[in-house]
């Protein structure tokens, strides 16, 4: 762990530029976007969101160019968000179900999201250099939280990403396969996997609302229902 508290990684995260190509992409989709002309995109590498200390990490792949990356906080303002916060308010670890702006109001119970990439990436596809480039910071976020009990997968990369963790951790991940809906325990941790839910899954039924909120549902039986 490079990074004592979540505050001195974030304070490091916001200004880090060892991606070239994810450096510039970040600033030129704000520049080109023509739905939000005229408004300040953040542009920079996207920190983390919710209760660092919760038992729940919720791991996407990237920011979206105009969710994250345009507002500052990861799954807000886009599609992916609109989905995601909706379910995760009806599995009771949100406050409310949308999630549109960083001073929305939204709280996280007992949940941390964050994704395996900081940087928004051309056509959503990170390089493998840009995802171990990024993988201290996700490492060291994992590594900071004391209570962590399960984690939920958002699509194959953001898997890969957990299963270099472990690998990194020395723990054999060999069995370990992503497959929606199905879950593993490794080392105290219990791993799950879902689709991603982007607007290319969630408009052809490839991830359904009913699929991601069953997941959720059986993720906060595990956690335990007394915990918000
Ligand atoms: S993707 Fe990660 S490692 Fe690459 S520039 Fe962004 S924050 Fe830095």
């Amino acid at each position: 762990m490079i990074f004592n508290s979540l505050e001195e990684l974030n304070s490091n995260l916001i200004s880090c530029q060892k991606c070239p190509r994810l450096v510039k992409f970040r600033v030129e989709v704000g520049i080109n976007n023509r739905r939000f002309r005229g408004e300040k995109f953040w542009s920079k590498p996207v920190p983390g969101f919710g209760d660092i200390n919760g038992e729940l990490l919720v791991l996407g792949l990237a920011p979206a160019p105009t969710g994250g990356n345009r507002t500052g906080r990861v799954f807000t303002g886009d599609k992916s968000a609109e989905f995601l916060i909706k379910n995760l308010f009806e599995a009771g670890f949100a406050n409310q179900p949308i999630s549109i702006s960083i001073d929305d109001g939204l709280k996280l119970y007992n949940t941390y999201i964050t994704a395996a990439l900081k940087c928004v990436p051309p056509d959503n596809i990170p390089t493998k250099e840009e995802l171990k480039n990024c993988s201290l910071y996700l490492h060291n976020e994992i590594d900071l939280m004391p209570n962590l009990k399960a984690i939920l997968t958002l699509g194959r990369i953001a898997f890969d990403s957990l299963k270099n963790y472990l690998d990194e951790k020395g723990l054999d991940t060999r069995h370990l396969k992503f497959q929606h809906g199905k879950h593993y325990d490794i080392n105290g941790l219990r791993i799950y996997c879902s689709y991603h839910p982007s607007p290319r899954n969630v408009n052809t039924g490839v991830l359904s609302k009913e699929m991601f909120l069953n997941l959720l549902l059986e993720i906060r039986e595990y956690i335990g229902k007394d915990k918000n």
